[in-house]
């Protein structure tokens, strides 16, 4: 089955200008972002430009280029914040979220990048 991509997403009009964003960082095919509704102190999103709608959709289609630009997109957004473990940062946690069982919201690829407190357990307990 094809992957159907809804270009009215939230995140796609906001790739379009169409609605403002508090940009973190911009690359040649990624945006960052911070959540509109935090979750945490720091929760920044790390969306690629490209129409993909889930990380299995964008790992399967996307070309060596942009998987290689979000994968530096997200290192830089976590040195921007000072959030690298490994630098003396706090640490954080990366989430991607996929489809009705990852409870995605929107339906645009983003990684969610949290720090600032303690995250808790992966997931809910069933
Ligand atoms: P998900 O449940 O993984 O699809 O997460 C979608 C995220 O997008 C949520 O954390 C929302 O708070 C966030 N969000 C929705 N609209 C906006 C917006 N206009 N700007 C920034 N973040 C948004």
């Amino acid at each position: 089955m094809a992957y159907s991509y809804d270009p009215q997403n939230i995140f796609a009009k906001i790739l379009r200008g169409e609605i403002p964003c508090d940009k973190v960082l911009e690359t040649e095919h990624c945006l960052a972002f911070h959540d509109i509704r935090p979750q945490a102190p720091t929760h920044v999103l790390v969306i690629p430009k490209g129409a993909y709608v889930t990380y299995d959709h964008f790992a399967l289609e996307a070309s060596d280029a942009e998987i290689a630009d979000f994968a530096r997109a997200v290192g830089q957004v976590c040195q921007q914040l000072g959030i690298q473990p490994g630098e003396g940062g706090p640490g954080y946690r990366a989430i991607m979220n996929a489809g009705d069982h990852g409870m995605q919201e929107v339906p645009h690829l983003h990684i969610h990048i949290m720090s600032g407190r303690k995250m808790g357990h992966l997931v809910a307990p069933a």
